[in-house]
């Protein structure tokens, strides 16, 4: 064994006399690729005077260091420790090797090895380090809109392939020059090894058009970055409407604060309700525009930059089109050089607008547009002007959304700064593929322990869209190296992606019910074995019964279900008309509850045609083209609309966010309800609303006020769930509930549903990673498959 003589400047240390010298080889695995790893490593290492190397594997990164033992244990704390912000370490492993006299400390060429596979990084913000360097004008990337770095910058929406590396990404065609070089080869540098390294010499540029233009072939060459957003901002200035291409795709920006901008916007993209999410120059800008919590305040800083959706402040200078209706608004800060720069020119300047609407670049329903010529051409009517770049996106990612509850943050969009970051289930799986729901489709792949969700794809409702599904598949499969055994997708035969899902060569399938999808996803994302209650409230999932639940009380465990209570059964009038018009489903309530020759004049129906109202009730009475739903969707559009609050809907859950909206906080009472045994064969409990129903009527009749009752609908139906849990419980002795469903999205439901469980001494699951909404269904697909395979099903 050799010894050395220990060479730390701490004076403590400096007195050990002689310690023996160990080597130690390191796999560090999870998230450590792109991500300013290796530098940090080496930068840790040279600081306790180790000697040894780092490389990059596909699937991590090791390590082996060599030194004195307290400077090998300092090394392995602090490699955990002080990780660079973007790492997410998933294990590090370590074991004992001879020691061998080295003196230096390297990092060396990256090995691969087939099978492996590495995790891809998710795209990040800009830091605070490159805003300085954007905003510094004696800075060489002084308004330079693509500056990165490796704590920052693109990653999943660049990468074509695994390794990580610059051939492997749109970047691949920009050779830098020899000052980013040298940067890049630089170990001590900020930027070494960061592979989307640009500057305003070798990198990518920008453009400015306006529409019609042809796109010719020196379009980008000469041009100055700083001019053209500086033009850039007098045309929003002026209310124009920019296509700007981003990140992860296009987006559409006006002034939030020009309500003739906001309402052109509206008008062009067919957009007359659905809420636009706004981005907001910096942190103290968004307080004085919304109400922020603790749990807002750190999703907004996050370097993943969500859209934060937060309770709106009435006297903000806000367009009233931003969000009609809404008392919420979806905000987000600038995570890319552009973004920021779109504000001012510099972190010291005055911005000329505190907000721009930021939605995405897209016709209505098709993925967002991410190719120059395509947004040309397709957003063509919405857009006056287009920024355009030429650095392609080679994976479309939106921009994820998340609400705060209870403290922390809850996904409601899974993209642009999550994907394709894996979740760790702590168990071992099967090489699975889930093709997840019809509508707020992702799909998901599991592999070794994790799951990795797709971005959002979006509803499965064209070809566009499908399209996208299939390219993004194929990518996420290539980059993880997933083989998949057997696949898993919705119970529903018509659905898009069951259809797609039978097109595929895989034998092994799994045929999932939507609901037990939702609560199975929520074990997963809580580490939950066993037996739950499981309550899924949402829209639509088609039931084994052939009726459209939504409305439901489950026994689920990962592998099965059985269903223990639904809410009563109504006839859905005209299927996808019923969504559209909530008035219709108000009119099924009534009959259910009234009877047909007892329906009361309310005002809620005023504005609908009497041919109509008669053809619907005809239909209702005569059973023709209806089908029985338990939805709990549908019931919070049929509240909606007899309180008037909504008689048709442009967009899905439109009519249950104005009852939300509406009710009014800290009001206490219910109406009453009944839990009824189903039919004689089942144990199924049936929830009747109706009692619920002729309550509402008559606070209606009485005139009571509209925010009363609403809070009171709210209070019933979160009293009847605890009720329900209760009674399984009786018989099971289950503590554990799971709440998934879209339904739940709804804070004020959620949050009384919550608090009346725990009551009850129930133990309370929510989503937080993974959407309470269709979004999260692949999560819950994949591993009720995974189960069955695993207990040999
Ligand atoms: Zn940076
Ligand atoms: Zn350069």
């Amino acid at each position: 064994m050799r010894w050395f003589r220990s060479r730390f400047p701490d004076p403590a240390m400096a007195t050990l006399p002689i310690a023996p010298v160990v080597r130690r080889l390191i796999h560090v695995k999870g998230i450590v690729q792109g991500v300013g790893f290796r530098p940090f490593v080496y930068a840790l290492a040279q600081s306790l005077s180790l000697s040894g190397h780092v490389f990059n594997t596909s699937s991590g990164v090791t390590i082996e260091v060599e030194g004195g033992p307290a400077a090998v244990d300092l090394f392995l704390g602090k490699l955990s420790a002080d990780a660079p912000d973007l790492a997410e370490i998933a294990g590090v492993y370590v074991s004992i090797l001879d020691s061998r006299g080295e003196v230096a400390f390297s990092i060396l060429p990256s090995k691969g090895r087939p099978g492996d596979y590495a995790l891809v990084s998710p795209d990040a913000g800009t830091c605070d380090a490159c805003w300085s360097d954007v905003g510094d004008p004696l800075n060489r990337r002084f308004g330079y809109p693509f500056t990165n770095c490796t704590h920052c910058g693109p990653r999943y929406s660049i990468i074509h392939g695994v390794p990580y590396d610059r051939t492997s990404t749109t970047m691949a065609h920009f050779t830098m020059c020899p000052q980013c070089a040298a940067e890049y080869a630089d170990p001590a540098d900020r930027r070494f090894h960061a592979q989307p390294n640009a500057c305003p010499v070798c990198g990518p540029s920008l453009a400015l058009v306006p529409r019609g233009e042809a796109l010719g072939p020196d379009l980008f060459a000469g041009r100055n970055s700083l001019e053209i957003l500086h033009q850039a901002r007098a045309l929003l200035h002026q209310g124009k409407i920019l296509a700007i291409k981003g990140l992860g795709g296009f987006l559409l920006a006006c002034d939030a604060s020009n309500q003739a901008a906001v309402a052109e916007m509206r008008w062009r993209k067919q957009r007359p309700a659905k809420p636009f999410a706004l981005m907001v120059r910096d942190y103290a800008a968004v307080q004085s525009l919304c109400q922020v919590s603790s749990g807002d305040e750190a999703s907004l800083l996050h370097l993943r930059r969500p859209i934060v959706v937060m309770p709106r402040d009435p006297t903000a200078p806000l367009a009233d089109a931003i969000a009609p209706g809404n008392n919420t608004v979806g905000v987000m800060l600038p995570y890319t050089p552009l973004h920021y720069l779109l504000f001012s020119d510099s972190p010291d300047h005055a911005s000329e607008f505190p907000a721009l609407v930021m939605t995405s670049g897209n016709l209505s329903e098709e993925p967002i547009v991410v190719s120059n010529s395509a947004a040309m051409q397709q957003l063509h009517s919405v857009a006056d002007w287009f920024i355009l770049h030429n650095r392609d996106i080679a994976m479309r990612v939106d921009d994820s959304v998340v609400r705060s509850f209870e403290g922390r943050e809850r996904v409601l969009r899974r993209s642009r700064g999550y994907v394709p970051h894996a979740l760790d289930l702590g168990r071992p799986l099967s090489q699975i593929v889930a093709f997840g729901a019809e509508l707020k489709n992702t799909f998901c792949l599991t592999k070794g322990r994790h799951a990795i969700l797709s971005q959002h794809i979006g509803d499965l409702q064209n070809f566009e869209t499908e399209e996208f599904f299939q390219e993004t598949l194929a990518r996420m499969k290539a980059l993880f190296r997933v083989e998949p055994c057997a696949l898993a997708h919705d119970l529903h035969p018509e659905y898009r992606s069951t259809r797609l899902a039978l097109a595929s060569s895989i034998e092994r399938r799994f045929a999932i019910q939507h609901h037990h999808a939702h609560i199975a996803s929520c074990m997963a994302e809580n580490h939950l074995d066993g037996e739950v209650i499981g309550v899924a409230f949402d829209g639509t999932g088609y039931g084994p019964d052939g009726c459209i639940w939504g409305g439901e009380f489950l026994v689920a465990s990962l592998a099965q279900f059985s269903r223990r209570a639904h809410l009563r059964y109504v006839p859905l009038p005209g299927g996808d008309a019923a969504v559209r018009q909530p008035w219709r489903m108000a009119l099924s309530y009534l009959r259910d509850a009234l009877g047909s020759g007892n329906l009361p004049q309310l005002r809620c129906f005023d504005s609908i045609a009497p041919s109509q109202l008669e053809l619907v009730d005809a239909m209702l009475a005569k059973r023709i083209q209806t089908v029985e739903t338990s939805s709990a969707g549908r019931l919070f559009d049929a509240v909606a609309a007899l309180l008037n609050l909504s008689s048709e809907v442009t967009f899905e859950g439109q009519a249950a966010i104005a009852l939300e909206m509406a009710a009014a906080p800290h009001t206490s009472g219910r109406y009453p309800f009944d839990l009824q045994p189903g039919a004689s064969s089942s144990h199924i409990m049936i929830v009747d609303l109706r009692a619920t129903i002729v309550g509402i009527v008559q606070d209606i009749a009485a005139g009571r006020p509209v925010a009363e009752i609403a809070a009171r609908f709210h209070n019933t139906l979160s009293a009847a769930i605890a009720e329900v849990c209760s009674r399984i419980r009786i018989g099971d002795g289950m503590r554990r509930v799971c709440l998934s469903g879209g339904t739940f999205q709804n804070l004020y439901l959620l949050h009384r549903t919550a608090v009346e469980l725990r009551r009850r001494d129930f133990k309370v699951f929510l989503h937080a990673s993974v959407p309470a909404n269709d979004g999260g269904i692949s999560l819950g697909q994949a591993v009720i498959a995974n189960q069955i395979l695993h207990n040999g099903g």
